[in-house]
């Protein structure tokens, strides 16, 4: 028998599952350690020493190699071996960073797995979709991508698009009937939701039927090719450079070597010595050190809070000039407390905060029974009908389960003394499910005399068009235009206080009557308005604040009323009075072309749907803008993917949300934008700071090498120094670089324009400068050490050698900032101090300690010496570290 056949009964004794409890913890461990976890197999991981090995592929660490082992035929052992330890540990540094940001990259994709809703003991909780064996009960709603094969047990007005196996991209509507045929296909199996798929509409239960490589997806092979990273834009125009850079410091070193060999140094060294200057002048490092400082801020970024998807995100961040953010949720505590109740005859107030039931209502200064107010009680009693949540209590805190709006309801209807028991005897026959493009709801309620009724609640403006009769304490008659305007009234009052409103309908039912949606939601009789208050998050209005600073704008985009939205918005310091508010109606009737022209005065979006909000990104795009846009439900994928950073909500959000966002919000919180746009700054400049300290050494050993030709000088520093310099000087601090924190005014500065070069804002000449410097001390210093007599040749090398790392080591500060040297206290990255006391130490060992000298030419240096080099080495940070250039 094929799982669609069964029936409920059946399948549940199939499974060993009781379907109203869900299987047990122990059950459930038992299971998922006898068939192992709910995931596809993916491509076998590439092999470490693969990995290892991949490090030398470099052509130019191969030539050097080559050189070497020519060196050691000729009998050079030491040069050979000292070379040959240089290059090996170069590359073990190269995998262990390699590894190092493809273990941050996994534990990222670990964080934003999927999760999904589980039946167990009896409760529902959220477990790692790994975690789901077969037979355990899930549930699953709009926006959810199926996690397992399920044979649905429940559905409400479930519709799944299931293209991805399929290729049909219309939904499918759902239903929980058994099959009676022995072959149906996948597309024609109603009662089945299938892994991978999604949810578009509705809620169901399902019971796992098949999990991992045992699903309909885990067949098809073609879908478990594991998808390779992307590079991001910032390492692929590093990439390019890189190529740049090689030609040009080879010819630089073929122009070395040939000058070299002209003015009669051996052929042989001169070639070895161009092979390591070349090795050194190439930053082959400089992709590596990228991805991992990315990936360390992608690390702190989850400190933060905010998980980036996308790799590239990061230094899409920093460019972010406008952020449209959800209001409910996002801005605000998404904590709804009911404030006002109204009907046609009453208006009372509601006291109490949170989603705690004590409280009372108050007419005026009175305090009042709205049990004993019909209306009131009805109206009160049909909020907490038409309604998924639940109210629970934990040490002794209440809590929300579900829709927080629809929480709002129940408490009112609590404190009003209306309790759960009390609407047990209502059973729910049909429900048309609350989604943001429609603003409302319906429920079909059969009372225990069998008297059916819908009850509709939602977007006051969105139901009072589909009103025709409203009910007072004198009974039920046609709406009037005094009572529109008494409701108006209302509800513009209730706005203005920033209270988000919600409307409840009802409609009494013949047992005949039609089920169809469309026929359900007309001819409604009003029955009252709610009013609830939904406080800003503490954090939002300073983060508002900074974002103003660092010249990006703030947009509210929700499905509130314009006033609600308004009066919101001014509390937040958004907006000023005049800012505009457009609302999704004015939207609709407007062109594109329209919208872009007034786009840059809008401060909110109110009563939008999730539609309007691909226009709203697109024209902000048009301006020129780099737009953060966020969203949780399934319609805002397109406007999420179509942004140039997609937010996501994590813990409200939709796995469509999520899949399609680069950035998800651990805790749905606005500041935690600002925080992440604030690092990604950061990063960005951290990159800077490190390709400019790098890219001025090499340019330094380049020309220090040329100078001496050109001026038919000895070879002023030997290959195993520059390897050395390599190595030890070039690498260590520039991570620490790529570790510095932020400096003070990064938020206070404009977005950085995404179309500018890595060496825009004087990177350039800083790099060719300070450079030019470093190559003409260095040389000063051979040159005045050496003497022209060949005696002092090692003398001479070993000082340039000096000469060169310190010059570089103080140079190091000056890369911190953009302005002086001294704008920042050295000591404020101690990892940039730990960095260089240890590249310090690593020189003097290699100066002094006798068996090394032999390997790297040197000799002891003097006091005097020292003085002589530091002040030299200093020259390059003090000519330029003052000025801003
Ligand atoms: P934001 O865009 O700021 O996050 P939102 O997404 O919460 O706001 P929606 O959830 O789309 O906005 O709600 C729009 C309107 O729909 C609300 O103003 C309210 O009137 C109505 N509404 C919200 N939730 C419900 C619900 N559960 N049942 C009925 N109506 C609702």
């Amino acid at each position: 028998m094929k799982w669609y056949q069964y029936e409920t009964e059946s399948l549940a004794r199939k499974l060993a599952v009781n379907i109203r409890e869900g299987l047990s913890e122990n059950q459930a461990e038992e299971r998922l350690s006898k068939f192992g976890p709910n995931v596809l197999e993916e491509g076998s991981a590439t092999n470490w020493l693969i990995l290892f090995f991949r490090q030398f592929q470099d052509f130019m660490v191969l030539v050097l190699l080559a050189a070497t082992l020519i060196s050691g035929l000729l009998g050079e052992y030491v040069d050979a071996i000292a070379i040959m330890a240089i290059v090996f540990i170069n590359g073990v540094l190269g995998f262990i960073q390699e590894q190092k940001a493809e273990k941050s990259l996994s534990k990222l994709k670990e964080l934003s797995a999927p999760q999904a809703s589980v039946l167990r003991n009896g409760e529902w909780r959220k477990v790692p979709s790994s975690e789901l064996v077969v037979g355990d009960v899930v549930k699953i709603s709009s926006g959810d991508r199926v996690s397992a094969d399920l044979r649905l047990v429940d559905v409400k007005s479930l519709e799944m698009e299931e293209s991805s196996l399929t290729g049909e991209s219309l939904p499918v509507a759902k239903n929980a009937q058994e099959l009676v045929d022995e072959n149906v296909e996948i597309g024609d199996q109603l009662n089945m939701a299938f892994s991978g798929t999604l949810v578009t509409r509705g809620s169901g239960v399902g019971v796992v039927v098949g999990t991992g490589m045992d699903t309909a997806m885990g067949q098809i092979a073609s879908m478990l090719v594991s998808t390779e990273r992307v590079q991001t834009p910032l390492e692929r125009k590093l990439a390019e450079l890189g190529k740049i850079l090689i030609i040009t410091a080879l010819l630089l070193t073929a122009f070395v070597v040939v000058l070299g060999v002209v003015q009669g140094h051996p052929l042989y060294n001169m070639f070895l010595a161009g092979v390591s200057l070349a090795v050194a002048a190439i930053p082959e490092g400089l992709p590596a050190i990228v991805t991992v400082a990315l990936s360390l801020g992608v690390q702190r970024m989850i400190k933060k809070r905010a998980i980036v998807r996308k790799l590239s995100a990061v230094e899409t961040l920093g460019c972010a000039s406008v952020i449209c953010s959800d209001k409910t949720g996002t801005m605000t505590e998404n904590q709804m407390t009911v404030k006002q109740a109204f009907t046609l005859s009453d208006r009372f107030h509601v006291s109490g905060e949170g989603y705690d039931v004590d409280g009372s209502y108050y007419d005026g200064e009175h305090k009042v029974n709205p049990m004993e107010v019909p209306l009131m009680r009805d109206m009160l009693t049909y909020g907490a009908l038409c309604n998924h949540s639940t109210l629970r209590q934990k040490d002794n805190q209440y809590y929300i389960d579900g829709d927080p709006t629809e929480g709002a309801l129940l408490v009112a209807a609590r404190k009003a003394g209306i309790a759960e028991k009390d609407l047990s005897s209502y059973t729910v026959i049909h429900e048309i499910p609350f989604d943001s493009d429609r603003k409302r709801m319906s429920m079909v309620i059969e009372d225990d005399q069998r008297n059916r009724f819908v009850i509709t609640k939602g977007a006051p403006d969105v139901l009072l068009p589909r009103v025709k009769y409203v009910r007072t304490d004198n009974g039920q008659t046609p709406i009037k235009p005094k009572d529109e305007k008494k409701i108006e009234n209302a509800l513009y009052e209730m706005a203005d206080g920033a209270l988000r409103t919600i409307a409840i309908c009802m409609k009494p039912l013949k047992p005949t009557d039609s089920l169809k949606d469309f026929d359900l939601e007309k001819d409604l009789v009003f029955v009252g308005l709610t009013g609830m208050i939904d406080p800003p998050r503490k954090e939002v209005k300073q983060a508002i604040r900074e974002c103003k600073e660092a010249g990006i704008k703030t947009v509210m985009i929700t499905g509130d009323h314009a006033k609600t939205a308004r009066a919101i918005a001014l509390d937040l310091n958004l907006m000023t009075e005049d800012g505009l508010v457009l609302e999704g109606n004015q939207l609709s009737t407007m062109s594109q072309t329209e919208l872009e022209d007034i786009i840059d005065d809008v401060y909110v979006f109110a009563r939008v749907t999730p539609e309007h909000k691909l226009r709203i990104v697109k024209a902000f795009q048009k301006q020129g803008h780099v737009v953060a846009m966020t969203g949780d439900g399934v319609n805002d994928a397109p406007a999420i993917k179509a942004s140039d950073i997609g937010v996501a909500m994590g813990r409200s959000g939709t796995d469509v949300a999520k899949e399609s966002s680069s950035l998800i919000l651990l805790d749905d919180n606005f500041a935690t934008i600002k925080s992440a746009i604030h690092e990604g700054r950061n990063i960005y400049e951290n990159i800077r700071k490190f390709i400019r300290y790098l890219l001025a050494s090499n340019v330094g050993e380049i020309l220090v090498m040329l100078f001496a030709m050109l001026l038919a000088l000895p070879l002023p520093l030997v290959p195993v120094q520059i390897l050395w310099v390599n190595l030890v000087t070039d690498g260590l601090p520039a991570m620490a670089l790529g570790l510095d924190k932020s400096e003070g005014n990064v938020m206070q500065r404009a977005p950085r324009n995404p179309k500018e070069g890595i060496f825009s804002r004087g990177l350039g000449f800083k790099i060719i400068s300070r450079g030019f410097m470093i190559g003409i001390v260095t040389l000063i210093a051979f040159m005045l050490a050496y003497q022209g007599d060949p005696e002092h040749l090692r003398y001479g090398q070993t000082v340039a050698f000096t000469t060169l790392v310190m010059a570089q080591l103080i140079h190091v500060f000056d890369c911190r900032s953009d302005r002086s040297v001294f704008a920042r206290n050295p000591f404020s990255n101690l990892y940039l101090v730990g960095a260089v006391i240890s590249s310090v130490l690593l020189l003097m060992v290699v100066i002094y300690y006798q068996p090394l000298q032999d390997v790297f030419h040197t000799m002891n240096l003097g006091f005097r010496d020292w003085i002589f080099i530091l002040a030299l080495s200093a020259i390059p940070t003090v000519l330029f570290g003052y000025t801003k250039k």
